[in-house]
């Protein structure tokens, strides 16, 4: 985009980036929400060096290695019992898509009419056309409006709206064509943190099972402790069919994704018949560098060190979402786990493009901090070791821009 920022960065230490002039910046926003763990990790650089020295990476058809089997067991033991199987990609978008493709097919294979797709408004589940054909229809996707299939909206339900919420996704449901209900369990990040209750969601999945709908829980964003949980599911009662992951699977290191699903679904395309097989893959799927990677990630999450340091920057993040709350210029501060976002009022255009945002940006830029707004709404998720000190900092600085407004 014409007039955008650029900066270059040369190195990446810990919960620091620092520019080709020397400059440094405190990574609040994870660089996309992927850095739990900070930059250049010596952990996982370890991890991966001896995994280069083993094996890089092979076909993943026919093929298999230890570190795919690894990562699989290790990821489907923090599921919930049913899910057991796990299918391999590299970014989030296409982990959204293949879960799309297996609910479709699913059904498809059995011979049964279930077509229909279910989402919530104002969703975002990724840039390739099935992640944007489930997305809220937005600056994102407007150009190629013409080619995304159709998708039902429901509300993201509230105290005051669960019990329309619930009939009008009854009404959905009972027509019987419903493939599957696709959901950003508890946050939606995109919107800008939108946030639900655990029990409303789980009211919902409930009534999906009911009709034999499929629900597919895209964690891409909130998975590996983000929202206080290894997964947002873990504190839904109801359990998905499919669950995404990217992002923070392998600490943003490596570009990885996983859709894991029940053995019941797997069941649906396990045949003799080769066209009931799922003939999709990629040229990256599995590769060993990046399995090894999220085998490290996932030692170190488990640490009692990081569990603490999980602890310690929620307890924070909460204090400063209680503190900031009250502030004429907030419209709503919203905080879950890790997740802090602030919702800024203003009075220019609150959209993607926001001039707010764009303003906010800079500032935090100039003082030394890469802070990515969604439009209105300001976004704090920086790296789980993240010191007191540093986020002290982070805080003043959003106490000084909400102050300048
Ligand atoms: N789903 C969710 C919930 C996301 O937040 C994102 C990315 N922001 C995606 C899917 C797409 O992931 P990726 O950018 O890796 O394609």
């Amino acid at each position: 985009m014409k007039g955008a920022h650029i900066t270059p960065i040369v190195k990446g230490e810990g919960v620091f980036l620092i520019d080709e002039n020397g400059r440094k910046y405190i990574d609040a926003v994870s660089s996309w929400w992927v850095k739990i763990h900070g930059h250049s990790h010596p952990y996982i650089g370890q991890k991966l060096e001896q995994q280069f020295s083993e094996l890089d990476h092979i076909i993943f058809a026919g093929l298999t290695h230890p570190k795919a089997v690894e990562l699989a067991k290790r990821l489907v033991d923090n599921m919930p019992p049913e899910i057991n199987k796990v299918f391999y990609s590299d970014n989030g978008s296409t982990a959204n898509e293949i879960a799309l493709k297996m609910a479709l097919q699913f059904w498809h294979n059995q011979g049964v009419a279930k077509t229909k797709l279910v989402a919530f408004e104002g969703a975002y589940h990724g840039d390739t056309f099935g992640g944007m054909s489930v997305s809220a229809r937005s600056t994102f996707s407007l150009p190629f409006s013409h080619h995304l299939f159709d998708t039902l909206y429901i509300p993201v339900p509230t105290e005051e709206n669960i019990a329309d919420v619930l009939r009008e996704f009854e009404a959905i449901l009972s027509g019987g064509q419903v493939a599957a209900f696709i959901y950003e369990p508890l946050v939606q990040g995109v919107r800008g943190m939108v946030m639900h209750e655990a029990d409303h969601l789980s009211q919902l999945l409930k009534l999906a099972k009911k009709y034999q709908a499929l629900c597919i829980a895209d964690e891409v964003m909130t998975g590996f402790g983000r929202t206080g949980t290894l997964f947002a599911s873990d504190q839904i009662e109801m359990k998905p069919d499919i669950i995404t992951l990217s992002k923070a699977l392998t600490a943003g290191v490596m570009p990885l994704a996983v859709t894991a699903c029940t053995d019941s679904m797997y069941n649906g395309f396990y045949s003799d018949e080769r066209s009931k097989a799922f003939l999709h893959g990629h040229s990256f799927t599995g590769n060993a560098l990046a399995c090894a990677v999220a085998c490290a990630n996932l030692d170190l999450l488990e640490s009692a060190e990081v569990q603490e340091d999980l602890t310690r920057l929620a307890g924070l993040q909460k204090e400063f979402r209680a503190e900031i709350s009250g502030h004429p210029k907030v419209i709503e501060a919203r905080q879950l786990g890790a997740i802090l976002a602030i919702e800024l009022s203003t009075t220019e255009n609150s959209g993607y493009y926001s001039d707010l945002g764009i303003k906010a940006y800079v500032y935090f830029l100039e003082r030394g901090i890469i802070m990515r707004p969604l439009g209105n709404v300001l976004i704090v998720m920086p790296p789980y070791c993240i010191k007191e000190e540093d986020m002290a900092y982070v805080y003043e600085q959003i106490r000084s821009f909400i102050g300048e407004l």
